[in-house]
């Protein structure tokens, strides 16, 4: 097709001159009619927020033919001239020479017509969801960071690495699996009442990963600094706007980083990601901060601008217990802190973003590094305001003998872990790594509430749907 050399919408916006003959594709958002005999069409081709506007005189052979098919949600192409326009609230238009439908979208049926709608409904709509302003600039935001994250570690000579999806490894009290299984459900072969996973697909009875940590780790003993980020799988039943039963994660893995290392590189990264989104995507987070949020802005500047705050687990208590607020769950050293203790340290303490670290031994995983109180181990975790938990993290056990101790008093089976352990046994270093949920950080930035909107399609209990 011709379009090769045409513009898109957010190009012809920024012309600062008058241009003959352009090309313009895109899907009418509205179509309003003058009484001077002419249409103005509003076009979007997702590559801004803006539409641009399109004026068609009524006398157009073209129009004549394609009149009754310009309604909101057809999708166009435009020939015309690229004007500075008369009327207020854009700076260019096109003078159309010619308009051809494509698809026609009619107006008794099309779900999106030119009104509010929520974002419960729009999830109804998954398909169409995207021609909305709100899910398209999410989704500009969302692009911008995955690139930002990726020209972070670039920059730092990580290597991006894929982990395995279809997994054996549970990477222990992460959470719930999916499992994966061609057997029959319906009569699944058993030996001694139990199923016989010999006869499964891999042999072994397989799932979804949880995270990539495991394999990460593997790869960080030879290349020093890798990241991945990939889909991660969670079959967790817990209907909140913060969890998705499919989600993204970032999870760098560094071999000679200790905690205070691992600290810095997150804080670096959330700094990193939060300016880029500010410095490239301007127009959407003004929506977001006029629709959404109206302190998003400053929030996001003020992450930038400011160090995060970091205490240990136990100071975390001590905050909690003197504290005179009313939680539900109570608060004693030892506990797992829920959503309400964090968002107050967060929001009503420090007002600024905030990393726990040295949790107790008892409510974290294995492989975490054992402090020399042999009680809290090297765990960090960042959180944001309104949000909570955004990243966890850790420096992990190098010591074989310590690791296997801690795998046999959790009652896991060494043997599922043996090459994990190798990693002790063979040039075992130092090293650490955390993970970052990526819906989690384009929840944040955007303001956007339910974290069911800021993914394609979500996958959360009941809906898979699209
Ligand atoms: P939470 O306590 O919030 O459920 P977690 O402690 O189970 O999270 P980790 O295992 O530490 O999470 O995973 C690292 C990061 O992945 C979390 O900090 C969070 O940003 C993200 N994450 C975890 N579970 C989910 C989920 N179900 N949906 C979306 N993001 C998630
Ligand atoms: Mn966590």
């Amino acid at each position: 097709m011709e379009k090769k050399n045409s513009l898109r919408i957010k190009e012809l916006l920024a012309q600062q001159e008058a241009r003959p003959d352009v090309l313009v594709l895109g899907w009418v958002r509205t179509r309003r009619d003058s009484k001077g005999g002419f249409s103005f069409l509003e076009v979007n081709d997702g590559s801004c927020l803006k539409n641009l506007q399109i004026v068609v005189d009524h006398q157009l052979e073209s129009f004549k033919e394609s009149d009754k098919k310009l309604t909101t949600g057809c999708c166009v192409r435009v020939r015309g001239h690229l004007e500075k326009s008369q009327g207020k609230g854009q700076a260019m238009e096109v003078q159309a020479t010619e308009v051809h439908v494509y698809g026609p979208a009619d107006p008794e049926k099309y779900p999106l017509q030119k009104k509010f709608h929520s974002l419960e409904y729009l999830r109804e709509i998954s398909h169409l969801r995207p021609r909305t302003n709100t899910i398209g600039a999410v989704m500009r935001v969302r692009h911008r960071l995955s690139y930002a994250i990726h020209r972070f570690f670039n920059q730092r000579g990580f290597v991006y690495l894929q982990t395995p999806i279809i997994t054996t490894s549970d990477c222990e009290g992460a959470g719930e699996m999916f499992q994966v299984t061609t057997l029959d459900l319906a009569k699944p072969p058993k030996v001694d009442g139990k199923i016989d996973y010999k006869q499964d697909f891999f042999g072994q009875r397989t799932g979804l990963t949880v995270s990539g940590q495991l394999e990460g780790e593997v790869y960080a003993m030879a290349l020093s600094l890798i990241y991945t980020f990939g889909p991660t799988f969670r079959a967790e039943n817990s209907n909140t706007s913060r969890h998705l039963a499919e989600f993204w994660m970032v999870e760098p893995e560094m071999a000679f980083y200790d905690l205070d290392d691992n600290m810095d590189l997150a804080e670096e990264f959330i700094h990193f990601l939060f300016k880029d989104v500010l410095d490239h995507c301007q127009e959407d987070l003004e929506f977001f901060n006029t629709r959404i949020d109206k302190k998003l802005l400053e929030t996001l500047s003020q992450v930038v601008d400011h160090r995060f705050e970091r205490i240990p687990y136990s100071e975390a208590i001590h905050l909690l217990e003197k504290s005179s607020e009313n939680f539900v769950y109570s608060v004693e050293w030892g506990c797992n802190l829920q959503a309400e203790h964090e968002r107050y340290l967060v929001e009503k303490v420090f007002k600024k973003p905030l990393m726990i670290y040295n949790y107790p031994e008892s409510i974290k995983p294995f492989y975490m590094k054992t402090n020399e109180d042999g009680e809290t181990v090297r765990a960090m975790d960042v959180l944001l305001p309104r949000l909570g938990e955004i990243i966890g993290g850790s420096q992990r056990e190098d010591d074989y003998e310590t690791l296997m101790q801690r795998i046999q008093a959790k009652e896991l089976n060494p043997d599922e872990y043996w090459w994990y352990l190798d990693l002790r046994r063979f040039g075992s270093a130092p090293h650490s790594g955390f993970g970052l949920g990526f819906e989690r950080l384009v929840q944040f930035v955007t303001g956007v509430e339910n974290i069911r909107d800021v993914i394609p399609f979500p996958r959360t209990p009941k809906h898979a749907g699209f």
